[in-house]
């Protein structure tokens, strides 16, 4: 008999009653450290007393009120990332493939209000996540997500993952926008290396192609600042939000140049629920913290402690970790054993961690993870390493 709760998801059988930091606590009473934060969502870990502090004042006041209104927690919010950012203007959704929707929508319409309407072609990366919804299921293109809801949304061309070569040749007139992860999440932690963020910036520039960036897993600070593509120097026209901009509160966000999103005039875009009050307070307090030039700071000094010591396990246990990936606190270990076995033996040892593609188990501490957390994970992962080591062991489901 199928189960209440639509199965779609392979859960593991744990359930917890609250968080504290980078801890979360089980119906059983012990605790869990998370290097998960909800895939990246939780950015200031579980149960922030300034994020409380913001939520239940703001829930005091006002929830709701429909974009027929003005907004001004949603006007003070987006003014904020404005100047903090690239972007010129800002639209708000309750989820990362929202932000997927309107990043295509906003590309198209661009074009269209270009005098070019056939210049619809949107270039995206195989391994590529933009969430679940038929466009976003489309732009990824992936037969693990697309088998079996066709007919797909057309318009998209997948190349191999940041193939230069391949973008290049792929460019036509046809080519409206190049969507890409400046650091692939789902796909394995991956990033885009510097030098190929802006030869794609440079090729786009040449051929007037907008770039879109998914930042909906790397941004919000999670690489050392706030968003993945500034080491690199450049900036995207389109750019998507969310996990992490909320910490924990269901919000995304659109950013944009005045110039690409110069088509999306009134009544071309929507959301009964985006940028609602309650959300974009929370997200605004988020924002504030995690912009901070010295929280930013603090954000490479855990990341410098904690691949330090993934260094040395994989060097310590070369038949179950075989190399280090990512950037701050987007981490991964790329894994000899299959890393749902590496996800389960931290389970045993009370460590949250979550699979990625490419056999590679993703590392997503809160921003704010205590130095002494991190030493504490690294124990934990040492010792679920040393299990799968030990030939009686046998992972629990
Ligand atoms: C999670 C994710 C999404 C989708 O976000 P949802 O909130 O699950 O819809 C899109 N892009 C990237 C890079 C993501 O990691």
């Amino acid at each position: 008999m199928i189960s209440a709760v639509l199965p779609t998801y392979n859960r593991a059988p744990l359930a917890f009653t609250h968080g504290q930091g980078s801890w979360l606590f089980a119906e059983d009473g012990s605790r869990y450290l998370d290097l998960g934060s909800g895939i990246a969502v939780n950015a200031l870990g579980h149960a922030h007393p300034a994020l409380v502090d913001t939520l239940t004042q703001q829930a005091g006041k006002l929830w709701h009120v429909s974009n027929v209104y003005r907004i001004p927690e949603q006007e003070r919010l987006a003014e904020m990332l404005v100047e903090k950012t690239f972007a010129d203007t800002v639209f708000f959704t309750n989820s990362g493939t929202e932000t997927a929707e309107l990043a295509i929508k906003m590309a198209r319409k661009y074009w269209y209000e270009k005098g070019q309407p056939d210049r619809t072609e949107i270039i995206t990366f195989e391994g590529a996540f933009h969430g679940r919804s038929t466009g976003a299921i489309a732009a990824a293109g992936s037969e693990k997500m697309t088998k079996g809801f066709g007919p797909l949304l057309p318009g998209f061309r997948h190349l191999k993952w940041a193939d230069h070569d391949a973008i290049r040749a792929a460019i036509t007139s046809q080519t409206c926008a190049v969507m890409i992860e400046p650091i692939q999440g789902e796909g394995g932690i991956r990033p885009v290396p510097d030098q190929c963020l802006k030869g794609l910036r440079d090729l786009c520039d040449s051929t007037g192609t907008l770039l879109i960036f998914d930042e909906v897993q790397c941004g919000m600070g999670r690489t050392g600042k706030l968003f993945a593509h500034e080491w690199a120097g450049i900036s995207p026209d389109i750019m998507m939000v969310a996990k992490g901009i909320g910490g924990g509160f269901p919000i995304g966000a659109v950013l944009a140049t005045e110039e690409a999103a110069s088509g999306m005039v009134a009544g071309t875009h929507g959301s009964t629920y985006g940028g609602n009050p309650l959300g974009c307070a929370v997200a605004a307090r988020v924002t504030e913290i995690v912009s901070d030039p010295a929280f930013l700071d603090a954000v490479s000094a855990k990341s410098a402690q904690f691949r330090q010591g993934l260094e040395g396990l994989v060097a310590n246990h070369p038949t179950v970790f075989e190399a280090v990936r990512g950037q701050g606190l987007i981490l991964g270990l790329k894994c000899v054993v299959p890393n749902t076995d590496v996800v389960k033996a931290g389970y045993a040892r009370h460590l949250l961690t979550v699979a990625a593609a490419d056999n590679v188990l993703r590392l997503l501490p809160a921003l704010n993870i205590p130095e002494a957390d991190i030493t504490e994970a690294l124990r934990r992962l040492d010792a679920a390493a040393t299990d799968l080591e030990t030939p009686s062991f046998e992972a629990q489901p």
